[in-house]
């Protein structure tokens, strides 16, 4: 293997989900919806098909596709965005981003991160030669449920070598949402360093709590130029499996992504991008009782928090502290070190010893958070783990007989 990726060939998703399927343990652990993707969905990919949207497509995007996006976000964002040079279609927000650091990335230069992440920004930025810079969260106070970000540790985290600002909003794997607040005052500090440019990761966008707003930091000041936006079609319409997502922002930002897809893949698939066209027409009608999909989809999200939240409080097995999210498809709880099997913590960190043991021996799988930082910081993970909310109603019922 090359030197690049040398380094990393492990990943968390490839361990749980086999040993999930291995130990026939309820998955809580990879984010992917257990239930089914709305009737729509299915049918928008037949008329797709049967309309022959079955052939290569710009690469840029499928027109159609971008210009649904287009009048979506331009209403969010209240700014007239350009279907052409916009916006880019990807496959899934993962390629997008990979996309996005390899045109903005030279070796040497420095990726700030705010931590825990998404576990693909780690190595999608040092494969690039980029160093990342990770800026820890501070954790709640148990019995709180809010983490917070230190901003003199952000704004000390960058320097004429910072290339690239990460962040992700509602937040995988803790479930924070950024306050306006927040953002506004990262903003101030990017407004400071006119040569960053900023990867917003927003594909929970529309799950967020207890009237919560979702804000994007594309909107402040003057940086909408230098930020790509990602959205993804398989978060919003439960359709993981189908790889699409998208970028939205200045046009020479989003110029960097589409120069590295045009050599990656040339282009997303056509036939899910004709059919998430017609989804996002569909999404903004009334859906099974409520004036819309995304409404459907937020109040399916807050139901399953609250059963997973009680669930998790009330497992004696595992007697673990959940920490309620603001946003997201996850929920994370600590964890108390007394419980396990000591064969288990041999060579490894808590966290995971805790997810083998509670899948092999109790059935339910759940997602180390200490995979979530970089190596020198992965002591703030080793008490977490994370549970998914978007697992069908019966996973919770069959999780709660197994823990409690
Ligand atoms: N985003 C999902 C999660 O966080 C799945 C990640 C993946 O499969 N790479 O669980």
């Amino acid at each position: 293997i090359s030197k690049k990726l040398e380094p990393f060939q492990y990943t968390v998703w490839t361990e749980f989900t086999p040993l999930a399927i291995k130990y026939n343990a309820v998955n809580l652990g990879q984010g992917f919806p257990a239930f089914k993707c709305p009737e729509f969905a299915k049918q928008a990919l037949i008329d797709a098909t049967n309309s022959d949207e079955n052939q290569y497509s710009r690469s840029q995007g499928y027109l159609p596709l971008c210009q649904e996006l287009a009048r979506v976000y331009s209403s969010k964002y209240n700014r007239e965005i350009n279907p052409l040079t916009e916006i880019a279609v990807t496959i899934g927000a993962s390629e997008g981003i990979m996309c996005a650091l390899l045109g903005m990335v030279n070796p040497g230069d420095e990726v700030v991160m705010i931590e825990p992440c998404f576990d693909l920004y780690i190595p999608q930025t040092a494969i690039f030669g980029g160093i990342p810079v990770g800026v820890p969260l501070t954790p709640p106070t148990p019995g709180e449920n809010q983490w917070t970000l230190d901003f003199d540790r952000l704004e000390a985290a960058f320097n004429e070598r910072t290339r690239v600002f990460m962040i992700n909003t509602p937040h995988n794997p803790i479930g924070k949402v950024f306050t306006r607040q927040e953002i506004e005052k990262i903003a101030e500090i990017l407004e400071k360093w006119p040569n960053v440019c900023i990867i917003s990761d927003e594909v929970y966008e529309y799950i967020t709590y207890d009237g919560r707003e979702h804000i994007s930091i594309a909107n402040f000041g003057n940086l909408w130029d230098r930020t790509v936006v990602f959205g993804s079609a398989g978060k919003i319409f439960s359709v993981t499996g189908w790889k699409t997502g998208w970028a939205i922002g200045g046009a020479d930002a989003i110029k960097k992504i589409t120069t590295a897809h045009m050599w990656n893949t040339y282009c997303s698939n056509t036939v899910a991008q004709g059919a998430i066209a017609r989804m996002l027409r569909i999404a903004d009608e009334p859906y099974i009782g409520f004036p819309n999909y995304y409404e459907w989809m937020k109040n399916e999200y807050t139901r399953k928090r609250e059963i997973l939240h009680n669930l998790l409080k009330n497992a004696t097995k595992i007697g673990v502290d959940p920490i309620i999210p603001e946003g997201g498809y996850f929920m994370c709880a600590r964890v108390n070190p007394s419980l396990i099997e000591s064969s288990y913590l041999e060579n490894t960190t808590y966290d995971f010893a805790f997810c083998r043991w509670m899948t092999e021996k109790l059935g339910v799988c759940a997602i180390p958070c200490s995979a979530f930082y970089l190596d020198h910081h992965k002591q703030d993970g080793e008490n977490l783990v994370r549970f998914a909310l978007c697992k069908d109603y019966k996973d919770y019922e069959a999780a709660e007989k197994l823990l409690s």
